[in-house]
């Protein structure tokens, strides 16, 4: 099923920040030029990380709805592991500077 009006703006902003239920705005947002240049409009207020990831995911080369939703998981996931990465190494660097710092002093 197709949406056969464009959607407004509010909506568009919904869809961006994640809004539920929205696989016909999906399927709209995915064939319709005037709705992405709409959305490329949007992009110039949203500064929000989450919505620049939308929109990066939503002006994509062409892809089917599961394969995006697929490559969002896959970006949250890295992001996830990254971050997780790092704080490893970060409490790593930090347990060995401390018992470094206790092997100087004895
Ligand atoms: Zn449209």
């Amino acid at each position: 099923m197709k949406l056969r009006r464009h959607p407004g703006r509010r909506a568009l902003l919904e869809w961006l920040d994640g809004a539920p239920d929205s696989a016909e705005l999906d399927e709209h947002l995915d064939t319709c030029e005037v709705c992405a240049a709409r959305l490329m409009d949007l992009e110039s207020v949203a500064d929000e990380p989450s919505l620049q990831a939308a929109l990066g995911a939503a002006l994509a080369p062409p892809s089917d709805l599961t394969v995006r939703l697929e490559e969002g998981v896959k970006t949250r996931l890295a992001a996830r592991a990254v971050f997780g990465v790092l704080a490893d190494l970060y409490v790593t660097g930090w347990e060995t500077s401390k018992m470094l710092l206790t092997e100087g002093d004895q």
